[in-house]
């Protein structure tokens, strides 16, 4: 077999022993790899809770990793997320995919709940426990660099320790799995830190096929004003967004309250490159380099974390900002929904945290201390404890990222049905909304939005299931990684089969979530959407969103889906119509 292994390792925490077992053929080629893979392989546990012992941890690798294809060193981490109750999957690039697939093995499914805390050492030959009671309570880059010369690591903090909703997994090379607390659920089965090392290559079925596709997806890359240009991502990461952004009027400030933050240049791409003299790194293997590191080695944060801690908080210090961010990565927190907890939190008592604030909350966030124990569980539960629930500005429980959906609304559909809850990188409507990738569309508009939303929603679960990266896709497109992934397997994948792949894993999680009471009224934005205008000025309008027309909207995205008006499977026997 070529771009698969068809091997699985799985750890039993609980007995402290592991397994070599064989994935069926069939199922890699009906579900890929990542998200995918691992969305089959949940079919029989989906309903577990997500700190019971039983609920599986997934580290699931794709068939074009430790390739060369560009952007593809990537693997899904996947559980049941503890903050949203839904699967949950995130796109984690760097070295541990590598060298996880270099080890052997497509994926690692971890069970179980050790009886002291342990790290997990996995090379070609299988798995080793190793105790860590020493690095229990530490940071996370004490307790990666305590593990220094093993292998690539990932690790979680304190907050994965403490059960925080929000948990990170980090990678030794400055990814996360960031969003959906996934490092609480490790942490609940008392595991710190998995290391592997591995040194094989997998083998390509055509190499020369390869080579024409990896030079066809560099070229449309170089192509790209978006990657490569002067403003491009590879310039400046994705701070490149917060200019762009706020000339939109799509900044989310003071808690979604307003849509423009002028302090927000503080903290802008250039702003960063004045006051950090940053050089450029990336993922393992890919030529765009969008994450920029000092000359010190530590990492600068991503637009998002930047957007939140500064205009959702109302703070434009960016000393502050930065500090705040460096204490999440360190305690593993997500820095989204940490600082849209801290916002909500600040629009409950009257008064957004200050800049001083920030690292004292962040601790007493972590070990439940004064308003930490309010913060602990997250925006929805901290506003619904305060009798607010309009306040905690989420979709399904997950924190909005920094993309105000006033002023996209294929977004505003697109954090709805998205099967986690309210997350841009499902459809990934910025492309077409404010990237004018692959082609511009109105965003103040509604119209052809559900079947825009639906199609990208089943291309990107291909694309996870890969791995590639998003950002690939604003140069590319999915016929040059169908071909790629056709000359790495051997078998005859074409665009059309990859979107019919990515459709039946959306409809899988969606599967998931009815089964688990999911319907239309979790399909929902926060009301202030529909009730408040944001910032206008500069020429621009930023008026509420219209709720008839975002209502029917949604009613044709479920048509198109095959679903009932309640967002619900007419066909209750939706699983046994699978291939497998
Ligand atoms: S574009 Fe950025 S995030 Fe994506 S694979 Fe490359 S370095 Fe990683």
């Amino acid at each position: 077999m070529f771009g698969w292994h068809g091997r699985l390792l799985q750890v039993d925490l609980s007995a402290g022993r592991a397994r070599t077992e064989s994935l069926p053929e069939e199922w890699l080629h009906h579900y890929l790899g990542g998200r995918g893979l691992a969305v089959r392989l949940f079919r029989d546990f989906f309903q577990i809770e997500p700190y019971s012992p039983e609920m599986p941890l997934l580290f699931a690798t794709g068939p074009l990793g430790a390739t060369a294809a560009p952007t593809a060193e990537r693997m899904a981490v996947v559980s049941r997320s503890p903050l949203t109750r839904t699967l949950y999957d995130c796109s984690v690039g760097g070295r541990f995919a590598q060298q996880l697939k270099c080890a052997g093995f497509d994926v690692v499914q971890i069970d179980g709940r050790a009886a002291v805390p342990m790290v997990l050492a996995i090379t070609p030959s299988g798995a080793e426990l190793l105790p860590a009671d020493s690095l229990w309570g530490s940071t996370v880059s004490t307790t990666i660099a305590a593990l220094n010369g093993r292998g690539s690591v990932v690790a979680i903090g304190p907050a994965g320790e403490h059960l925080v909703p929000f948990a990170t997994i980090v990678t030794d090379d400055g990814n996360a799995a960031d969003r959906g607390g996934l490092g609480a659920v490790m942490g609940s089965k008392r595991l710190k830190a998995v290391v592997v090392s591995g040194a094989k290559l997998p083998e390509i079925a055509d190499p020369a096929r390869f080579e024409r596709a990896h030079n066809d997806i560099l070229r449309l890359f170089r192509a790209a004003p978006v990657l490569f240009g002067e403003l491009g991502l590879g310039a400046y990461g994705t701070p490149t967004l917060v200019d762009l952004l706020a000339q939109r009027r799509m900044t989310p400030t003071e808690n979604f309250c307003k849509t423009f933050f002028a302090a927000a240049a503080n903290y802008s791409g250039p702003a960063l490159r004045a006051a950090c003299t940053p050089h450029k790194v990336g993922c393992c293997g890919c030529p765009v380099q969008c994450q920029k590191v000092t000359a010190d080695g530590a990492y600068l944060p991503g637009y998002e974390a930047l957007s939140h801690f500064g205009a959702l908080n109302n703070i434009g210090d960016l000393t502050a900002i930065i500090t705040a961010i460096r204490t999440c990565h360190e305690l593993g927190l997500d820095p989204v929904s940490a600082a849209a907890t801290l916002a909500t939190w600040g629009e409950v008592r009257g008064a957004f945290p200050t800049a001083a604030e920030l690292v004292p909350l962040l601790h007493d966030l972590v070990w439940r201390r004064g308003a930490g124990e309010q913060l602990c569980a997250g925006s929805r539960q901290l506003a619904l404890a305060a009798g607010k629930p309009q306040v905690s500005m989420s979709v399904k429980g997950l924190e909005l990222p920094a993309y105000d959906p006033r002023g996209a609304y294929g977004m505003a559909l697109a954090y709805c049905t998205n099967n986690h809850g309210g997350c841009h990188l499902g459809a990934y409507p910025l492309a077409h909304e404010i990237l004018r990738k692959p082609a511009p569309t109105d965003r103040f508009s509604f119209a052809g939005k559900a079947r825009m939303i639906k199609i990208a929603e089943d291309i990107n679960a291909a694309i996870d299931s890969l791995v590639a990266c998003k950002f690939a896709f604003l140069g590319a497109g999915i016929e040059e990684y169908a071909e790629l992934l056709a000359a790495v397997t051997g078998v005859d994948f074409t665009p059309e089969r990859l979107k019919e792949i990515g459709e039946r894993i959306y409809l899988t999680e969606r599967w998931y979530n009815d089964v688990n009471g999911f319907s239309v009224i979790d399909d929902c934005l926060p009301e202030r959407f529909f009730r408040e205008a944001g910032s206008s000025g500069d020429g621009i309008e930023v008026p509420p969103l219209d709720r008839a027309r975002f209502d029917e909207e949604l009613q044709k995205y479920y048509r198109m889906r095959g679903l009932d008006a309640h967002g619900r499977f007419v066909d209750r026997n939706f699983l046994v119509s699978l291939p497998c």
